[in-house]
Formats: structure tokens, C-alpha cells, sequence
């Protein structure tokens, strides 16, 4: 996401990361002086936008480069002159720029610590967290978000290293796993875990779907654990490492439905777009277009549908020319027809806030929107396979073994 793009309507006060957001990182150094500072193309066409919405636009920028004496405050303080100067002759503003130049990650100043965060609020008193945005292109900044309690935005980063360009592109997507579904209907095959945990070829099968996930730009994955979480969240420990996102859960306590499961889980996202799957289903949705179809359409969720021929274990979904999802039909014998693959994106966090805390996504919401015309269907001929039932479940243990092939060829 550009800077011109962030959702900024909620908000009043902004604050900005500085390198990697406003101007070119430098990789392995320093903006040493005025010279060396390049604005991103695009930044400056943002700023007069910015400065009509906001009461208070704040840079909040790490500087260790002072603290290792690469530069002088004085250089920094120059650089930063120019900046807000340059800034100002296009039409925007910046009203402050708090900047650490401690060496040490314990200062409390230096992002993530709130140190700045604090100091602002003491010279502008009116700021308040819930109207803060942050925006910022390093997880730092994400942190730094998080410590403060105010919303936070990634941008897209441009980066130098030898002389060549980059941009980074941000990653703008929070997955939801439900992973509380137990293996009941598997105790034949393995004994009572979440579904999610049931071992294929050695791994669970949570292993295959964040590695698949892997290759999308996903910022952090929930997962919606509930009864028997203990083997999931001793798995992630272990080995969420190895994932490129953060991984956090959703415990339920007591069982929320699915539909309150989803709408607890999305409290912890942070991202616009959200993505929604089941923990014991595997549909290859290509991510990236099912975000892009759902942008499009402009409904208020889209779900992915599998075509399918010649079944009797999944309801069928209907939907029209245009994409849009008509009805659902009950589970029967089906020659030819398209199910839900249980793989959903929306674009606001906050779509089940109305929700009661506890209900069934299925009877409860996705029904009755899709009645109403709110629900598009994007068709995906991606492998899908759900382990809920032993001979799938075999069948998926002969089909990933040559899953790091077929994950490396994408
Ligand atoms: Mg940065």
C-alpha cells in the first residue's frame, strides 16, 4: 500500500516513520546529510492530503547513526529542516519530528519503546490514541504501534543497496485459521487432536497450510483455537519461526460458533483485508487474486468456490452471472456443481463487530447477506482437499509428498 492509499478517515493525528516511508532507506547506512535524503515518488504528492485531513502529522524516526557518531545531531537536525521545508512548498506540513538517537534497544525513547509516543502526548495534550494512525514501513513501527495502543499502517518501502532500488512491497493481509475443529470423525486414523494437528507425511496439517501461506505478503496469521489448543500452540512455538508472519491465536474459552470464533479472532488482525480459512481444509486459493476480485466486486465478502462433479458430502453454492452468490443448497448427490471451498476475504476487520458474540457464520451471517446480494463468489480451480473424513485424509497423505516440489514451483 502506497501512502496516498491508507484509510485515513478515522483518525486526526499521524504519525510517520521516516526512512523506508518518507524518503529512500538506505541499506547498511545512513542519511548522513541533505544530500543524501531522496524522497519515494509519490510521497510528496500525498502530503497536501495529509495536511488537509490531519490536526497533527508527527514524525517519529530511530536515528542510531547520531549514537554510533556517523553523523551529528546537528547534521540530522539539518536534514530534517529540509525535509519539513520541502514538504511545505508542495502544501503539507509536519508539526513535529521526534527522533532517538540512543544506541540501545532498552531506551525507552527508541521505537518500539513509547518514549516518543509519550513525549508528543505531553506537548499535545488533545492527541489521543484511539484518533492515532501510525504509518510505517518495518515491523518496528508495527510495535512501536502496539505499545502505544494506536492503530498502524504499513506502507510500501523503496530501498537503496549498492546503488539499485528495491520496493518492498508491504504486506497488507491478516489470515484467520480456525483451528478448533476436532478429528472426531478421524479417531479411526489419529488420535483426538484439533484436526488442524492430524500428522501427514510426518508434519501436521497446519504445517501445509502456513506453508503455503508463506508465499503470500501476510502480515500475521491468527489462529482460532479452542478445546485440545495445548499440541497447537506447543507446535507454533516451536517452529512458528519458520513462518515468514507473525503467528498469534484466538483462544476461546467457552465455544463462541463459528461465527463469533471468526469475529473474536478478527480483534487481533490488523490489516484491512482479512482472510478467513478452515484449519482442516486445504483449497489453493491463489491469495493475491482473491483480494483483487473482492476489491473489484465491491461486495462486503467474497468466497471461494471449487467446481466439483459427481459428490454427495458438500452443500453447493449458487451464484449469477455477475459472480454474485444467490443461494446455498443442502448437502446431496450433485453431478456437477460449485461448493464452498470455506476460503473467505473481506476488507473491514470490523464487518462482525454488530455480531452477537456467539453465532454460527454460516446460518447467522453468510445466509442472510448473500440473500441481500452482499456475498461474491470468485471460482478457483486450486487443489482442494478436506481431511475431516479418513479416506480424504488418506488421500492427502499420498498427495503431499511431493508437496515442497509443488510449493517450490509457484
Ligand atoms: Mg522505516
Amino acid at each position: 500500500m502506497k501512502l496516498s492509499e491508507i484509510n485515513i478517515e478515522p483518525y486526526d493525528t499521524l504519525l510517520l516513520d521516516r526512512d523506508g516511508t518518507i524518503n529512500v532507506h538506505l541499506v547498511g547506512d545512513y542519511v548522513k546529510h541533505w544530500e543524501e535524503f531522496e524522497f519515494i515518488p509519490g510521497v510528496l504528492e500525498a502530503m497536501p492530503k495529509i495536511a488537509q485531513h490531519f490536526k497533527h502529522i508527527f514524525i517519529v524516526t530511530n536515528q542510531r547513526g547520531v549514537g554510533k557518531a556517523i553523523m551529528t545531531e546537528a547534521d540530522l537536525t539539518d536534514i530534517h529542516r529540509h525535509m519539513v521545508e520541502e514538504i511545505g512548498k508542495v502544501g503539507g506540513r509536519i508539526d513535529g519530528v521526534y527522533y532517538c538517537t540512543s544506541l540501545t534497544d532498552e531506551d525507552m525513547r527508541r521505537k518500539p519503546g513509547r518514549g516518543m509516543w509519550d513525549e508528543i502526548q505531553r506537548d499535545y495534550p488533545d492527541v489521543k490514541a484511539e484518533r492515532t494512525l501510525m504509518v510505517g514501513d518495518g515491523d518496528v513501527d508495527r510495535e512501536f504501534a502496539r505499545n502505544c495502543g494506536i492503530a498502524f499502517c504499513r506502507v510500501d518501502s523503496l530501498k537503496k543497496k549498492d546503488g539499485r532500488y528495491e520496493w518492498i512491497k508491504s504486506k497488507d493481509m491478516d489470515v484467520i485459521v480456525l483451528a478448533g475443529g476436532l478429528g472426531t470423525r478421524l479417531r479411526s486414523v489419529v488420535s483426538e487432536v484439533p484436526k488442524c494437528m492430524a500428522p501427514v507425511n510426518g508434519k501436521p496439517f497446519l504445517y501445509y497450510l502456513l506453508t503455503v501461506l508463506s508465499q503470500y505478503r501476510i502480515q500475521k496469521v491468527v489462529l482460532s483455537v479452542g478445546y485440545k489448543r495445548e499440541c497447537i500452540i506447543d507446535w507454533v512455538q516451536e517452529h512458528g519461526g519458520e513462518f515468514p508472519f507473525e503467528i498469534d491465536f484466538a483462544v476461546e474459552e467457552t465455544p463462541l460458533g463459528t461465527g463469533g470464533g471468526i469475529r473474536f479472532a478478527m480483534e487481533k488482525c490488523t490489516s484491512d483485508a482479512v482472510c478467513i480459512m478452515n484449519g482442516d481444509t486445504f483449497f489453493d486459493v491463489d491469495l493475491e487474486q482473491l483480494k483483487e476480485a473482492h476489491k473489484h466486486s465491491g461486495r462486503l465478502l467474497t468466497m471461494a468456490v471449487k467446481h466439483l462433479k459427481d459428490f454427495d458430502r458438500y452443500g453447493t453454492v449458487s451464484f449469477d452471472k455477475s459472480g454474485t452468490v444467490t443461494g446455498f443448497n443442502e448437502k446431496r448427490y450433485c453431478e456437477d456443481g460449485f461448493i464452498n471451498g470455506g476460503v473467505y476475504m473481506v476488507s473491514d476487520r470490523n464487518l462482525l463487530k454488530a455480531m452477537p458474540e456467539k453465532f454460527s457464520f454460516e446460518t447467522e451471517f453468510l445466509q442472510p447477506k448473500a440473500a441481500s446480494g452482499l456475498v461474491f463468489g470468485f471460482v478457483s480451480d486450486g487443489y482442494f482437499i478436506d481431511i475431516g473424513i479418513p479416506e480424504d485424509y488418506a488421500k492427502a497423505n499420498e498427495d503431499f509428498k511431493d508437496f515442497e516440489v509443488w510449493t517450490k514451483r509457484k
